[in-house]
């Protein structure tokens, strides 16, 4: 039985070590599901940089025994996972592989063994422990997307975060968050993926797709090595800068790369103790840094927005106008995003692309809260250079500025030829701008270089590409949001995992049905079961049976 295969573990698992003197330490307590992985690829946790972020406070054992008690029966109440039915194909690897051990690439992959989809590998390069984005990059205290949203549960209300949450904490505890804190969050994360016993193969990365008929041949490092595997189904979770990378200024990229940073790097906060920082941009992620940055003991942060306003999650005033409209994120009807008309998903796209992601206030006023913290609204900076004594310089209007160091709180590019693993095939891969006029005054760049995917995230082949193996590659990230409304791989894009795992199982559905066998068994004359247990009671024949 592989890996995928197996059931989940409701009955034999150990969902929670042993724990002492009634408190049981947060990491021992989440290592084991950071560690979760397959074969012999397990690599050192990064979840002592959870510590050093402000680790939250024990977990009560009772707590832990009640939460293991709860999920091991609510999982065998869920029943066992069903059998597997795809009917493998000789010569193929793996049914799916899913490219990613993020939020999304898990939930889709026990959505799958929910659905009798055996056969699926998940793939993520970065160590056990790092994958996503929570345990690095993401640097806020708190998730920007409120605490009651559905999320990767699905039908299962106790493997959700509030479940979790009020089990160990309490819900007064849940009542009282503002909204989810990220670390908690992360920890969710790791349970949820022990409780399911999602295994990931980590260390591995996707290099290359490379098609051979409608089979996908996929060029992998894993561990350092190159190899091939080969599958019939492509799932990329691979995140936020999974469809084209993070957006990189080219004067910043004409620079030496010690000096600046975007946000999805490694900021080197350590070392900015008394010096002066650029952020670029005014989105939430810059902001982020921002704070970071003036808590690691920068004397100076200037933060540069092209807008006239910060674009901050206001509180709603008296009179404002009303809640959107109902093809505007209407929360319990984000999943019929995708079936809007094209020009009302890409009048949605110029909407919400207007607008820099709006900022949690708290975000805004960590920064906010130190003096030495300036915001430069309506401005630019120009005319990049390098000091001799390593410091940026750089045009802010008619001011001359000076930095240690710059950050790009630039957001990402959604541009598939920019994807390196799409490398082979972007070219055949149909985007809006091949599918979708714009009216008068209504262009975009930025939305015509999204894929124009098909109503399972699969991508579709431009006019006379040949490409039919496309509708195997499934994108399920950020350049879906075009097509689906909303940024996919957000805690509210998880409405669409059951669309996903439906699309998926379909097409392994139809293409497992052989039509042969189908024609034998109609051909095949039934016979009839022993007629013991009515010939009593048969009509015309009754005799003495006593
Ligand atoms: C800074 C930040 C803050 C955010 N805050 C919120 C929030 O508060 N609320 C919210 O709803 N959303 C938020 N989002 C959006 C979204 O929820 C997160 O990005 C979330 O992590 C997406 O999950 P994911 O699994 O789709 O992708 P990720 O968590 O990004 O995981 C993708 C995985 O794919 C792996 N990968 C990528 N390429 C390859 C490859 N070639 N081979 C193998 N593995 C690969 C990566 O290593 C990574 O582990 C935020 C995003 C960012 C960037």
């Amino acid at each position: 039985m592989t890996d995928e295969k197996k059931q989940t573990s409701s009955d034999q698992a150990t969902l929670t070590p042993k724990h002492a003197a009634g408190q049981i330490d947060r990491r021992g307590f989440f290592r084991g599901a950071a560690m979760l992985t397959v074969g012999s690829l397990s690599a050192t946790t990064g979840l002592a940089q959870v510590a050093s972020q402000g680790e939250s406070p024990g977990v009560p054992a009772a707590a832990a025994g009640t939460l293991e008690a709860q999920t091991r029966r609510t999982l065998r109440w869920a029943g066992r996972d069903p059998a597997d039915w795809v009917r493998a194909r000789a010569g193929v690897d793996h049914n799916v592989v899913i490219v990613g051990g993020g939020q999304s690439g898990i939930a889709i992959a026990y959505g799958l063994r929910r659905k009798g989809v055996g056969g699926v590998a998940i793939i993520d390069q970065a160590d056990a422990g790092q994958a996503g984005i929570w345990r690095t990059i993401a640097r806020m205290h708190q998730l920007r997307t409120p605490k009651t949203l559905p999320g990767l549960e699905g039908a299962n209300v106790t493997l959700g975060f509030r479940a979790w949450y009020e089990t160990l904490n309490g819900p007064e505890a849940f009542d009282q968050l503002d909204r989810i804190p990220r670390l908690a969050w992360a920890d969710y994360l790791s349970w949820f993926q022990q409780a399911t016993d999602t295994k990931v193969r980590y260390r591995t990365r996707l290099l290359e797709i490379e098609p051979q008929g409608d089979v996908l041949r996929l060029h992998l490092e894993s561990e350092g090595v190159q190899r091939v595997e080969t599958a019939r189904k492509l799932v990329l979770a691979n995140g936020y800068a999974g469809a084209g990378g993070p957006n990189v200024p080219g004067f910043l990229r004409a620079l030496p790369t010690n000096v600046w940073t975007h946000t999805t790097g490694e900021i080197p906060f350590a070392a900015m103790a008394g010096k002066v920082v650029a952020v670029i941009g005014a989105g939430s992620s810059a902001f982020d840094a921002a704070g970071v940055a003036l808590e690691s003991g920068a004397a100076e942060v200037h933060l540069f927005s092209r807008r006239a306003y910060i674009d901050y999650q206001a509180p709603p005033r008296p009179g404002a106008p009303p809640a959107a409209p109902v093809d505007r994120g209407y929360g319990n009807a984000l999943e019929f995003n995708r079936d809007l008309p094209d020009v009302v998903r890409w009048r949605n796209f110029l909407l919400g692309d207007r607008r820099v992601a709006s900022v949690p206030l708290d975000s805004l006023e960590r920064a906010v809260a130190f003096k030495g913290f300036h915001i430069h609204l309506n401005t630019s900076l120009s005319d990049f250079s390098l000091a001799g004594n390593g410091k940026v310089v750089a045009k802010a209007g008619r001011t001359t500025m000076r930095f240690d160091h710059v950050i790009a709180g630039t957001g990402y590019r959604i541009d598939l030829a920019g994807q390196p693993e799409l490398a082979r095939i972007h070219e055949s891969i149909a985007l809006w701008r091949d599918r979708y006029q714009p009216g008068a005054g209504e262009d975009s760049e930025a939305g015509g270089s999204h894929p124009y995917l098909g109503a399972g995230f699969e991508f579709q082949p431009r006019a006379d590409a040949g490409a039919a193996y496309l509708r195997n590659i499934h994108c399920f990230n950020l350049g879906a949001a075009l097509s689906f409304g909303i940024p996919v791989g957000d805690v509210p894009s998880t409405v669409y995992h059951p669309r996903l795992v439906a699309a998926i199982a379909r097409d392994l559905f139809v293409e497992s049905v052989d039509v042969a066998t189908n024609a034998r068994y109609i051909d095949t004359p039934l016979t009839a079961p022993d007629s013991a247990p009515y010939e009593r009671a048969v009509a015309g024949q009754a005799r003495d049976v006593a």
